[in-house]
């Protein structure tokens, strides 16, 4: 058969999907299936069983990161592979991750259907706790296969619960054998949605990300003065929130300050007491900082860190900064990146170069292999949310991007 032609069953994919919703599926709209609960072993044995189906080969590491196997002519050869993660966040949407594991499925399905027999052998993978919202950091199951992080440390990582990583695996059976180590990939690439607005902005359909932006992250802690609010007066007070108020507008103003391609937000704040009538004493944040020019980034976080002193001593209230993470911008593979435009253009989808402001699998891969990224349009950009959509079409058209990215890769000898 002409492997030009072939196109993935759009509808299927949708089905895929829906029936994924379904697992934590929450009154809004959108799915709960948060790492290594009920919800995510539900969908980790319909994913193993649609595996079966195919007739590929299943394993699971250490880690419960989950493989399956197609072979190819030549099994001698490092297997290209596709995937990203079931796992999502507390009310997160129907498309994060899930997507770019049904979608390397749905491919894995027509090459079955059309029996279509590829050179190199194919995997698909499901990536245990990519969210990292139950049990934090993000990216753990990739992170340990790519070597970055170490197995004890990823299994002691607890929930809110107290619950530990490794005895919730091996409650929902997905403790794997399989030793969790990184083994020899042709090229790995992650179908995902964009959420993000640009390719709805730019109206394109496929974005190929030339890579991820740095990310660095800091937890600012404040110390106060609590006081009664009615009979202390307003001079001299020691108010560590309204202290943290002036430190947030700076990190609001920061990326306009640096120019290029810059991110940088408060998304978290703790406030002791958090009584109307006290005035705080202690306050803690956090900074993120996101970039494509790590050094960038990390001139501007020099400037924040000097206003932080000042406005600190200006309210007389001693500040403790920590610099928690940092992990840099990491390129993906060219020849990847540009197979991902090649192929958007053959299928006569319009597509742009862009680049990924979240972390993905991807970035842990693409310190083991070549390694390249898919997008489609998150509508309205909206994304970790309920409300988290993308058009079933967009769903099929990307999907038939990465069909034919990773036939071309399977295919090379
Ligand atoms: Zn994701």
């Amino acid at each position: 058969m002409d492997l030009i032609k072939l196109r993935v069953n759009g509808k299927r994919l949708q089905s895929s999907l829906e029936q994924m919703a379904k697992i934590g599926g929450t009154p809004g709209g959108g799915v709960q299936r948060l790492t290594l609960s009920d919800e995510d072993k539900q969908a980790r044995d319909l994913f193993v069983k649609w595996l079966k189906e195919i007739d590929c080969e299943i394993t699971i590491d250490e880690m419960g990161n989950l493989f399956g196997r197609r072979p190819g002519r030549n099994n001698a050869l490092p297997p290209v592979m596709s995937g990203s993660h079931i796992d999502s966040q507390p009310k997160g949407g129907r498309f994060d991750g899930i997507l770019g594991v049904m979608g390397a499925l749905e491919v894995m399905r027509t090459l079955h259907d059309n029996k279509v027999q590829t050179e190199r052998p194919m995997v698909i993978v499901d990536w245990t706790n990519e969210e990292g919202s139950r049990f934090a950091p993000a990216m753990v199951g990739s992170g340990v296969w790519a070597g970055a992080l170490k197995l004890d440390w990823a299994y002691d990582r607890k929930d809110i619960a107290g619950k530990r990583l490794e005895d919730e695996l091996v409650r929902i059976g997905y403790k794997g054998t399989a030793p969790c180590r990184k083994f020899p990939v042709h090229g790995y690439y992650e179908f995902h949605i964009e959420q993000g607005p640009m390719l709805e902005r730019q109206k394109k359909l496929i974005g190929a990300p030339k890579g991820i932006l740095c990310l660095h992250w800091y937890d600012i802690y404040l110390t106060g003065e609590a006081n009664q609010v009615g009979p202390t007066p307003m001079e001299g007070r020691h108010d560590a929130l309204v202290a943290t108020a002036e430190m947030i507008l700076k990190v609001r103003e920061l990326p306009g300050r640096m120019g290029g391609n810059m991110v940088a937000t408060v998304g978290e704040i703790q406030n002791y007491p958090n009584s109307r009538n006290i005035i705080p004493d202690r306050v803690h944040f956090t900074v993120d900082i996101r970039s494509w020019d790590d050094d960038l980034a990390l001139r501007a976080w020099d400037l924040l860190r000097t206003d932080f002193e000042d406005i600190a001593a200006t309210h007389g209230c001693p500040i403790n900064i920590e610099e928690t993470w940092r992990v840099s911008h990491s390129p993906f593979d060219e020849k990847l990146v540009q197979r991902v435009l090649d192929a958007a253009d053959e299928l006569g989808y319009s597509n742009m170069l862009w680049v990924s402001g979240a972390g993905h699998d991807a970035s842990y891969t693409n310190h083991v292999c070549p390694t390249a990224m898919i997008f489609v349009p998150s509508i309205g950009g909206r994304s970790h949310v309920e409300i988290e959509n993308t058009r079933w079409e967009d769903c099929e058209a990307g999907c038939n991007v990465l069909l034919h990215c990773l036939l071309k890769a399977a295919m090379e000898k």
